[in-house]
């Protein structure tokens, strides 16, 4: 396959050698003049830079809510802790019983 038939795109070498080679697949598709794989055709490039964004967003926003669980759950043992000298072994136990809820 000739060079110029290639896609345009560097891809990093994973594993021991650190460095960059030519994509090996063919050019099927063209943007600014230049030639890219199914792959590394930008538009489909930032498709799935869009697709990650979002799950990443996702795993944000779900972390931010275990976060919210478990400082209620340390105010919730604060408060019990107060009201009654309970030890830290109940706080497996109110831990459970929040779960179930
Ligand atoms: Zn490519």
């Amino acid at each position: 396959m000739n060079l110029e038939d290639r896609c345009t795109e560097s891809v990093y070498d994973t594993g021991r050698s650190v460095g960059s080679h030519r994509c090996c697949r063919k050019g099927i598709l063209e943007y600014e003049g230049k030639k890219y794989c199914k792959l590394h055709y930008p538009p489909n490039v930032k498709l799935k830079d869009e697709e990650r964004n979002k799950k990443w967003e996702e795993k944000w926003k779900q972390e931010q809510e275990e976060w919210k669980k478990e400082d209620n759950q340390r105010k919730l043992i604060l408060m019990i802790k107060k009201l009654k000298k309970y030890d830290l072994s109940d706080f497996e136990k109110i831990k459970k019983l929040s779960d179930k809820c």
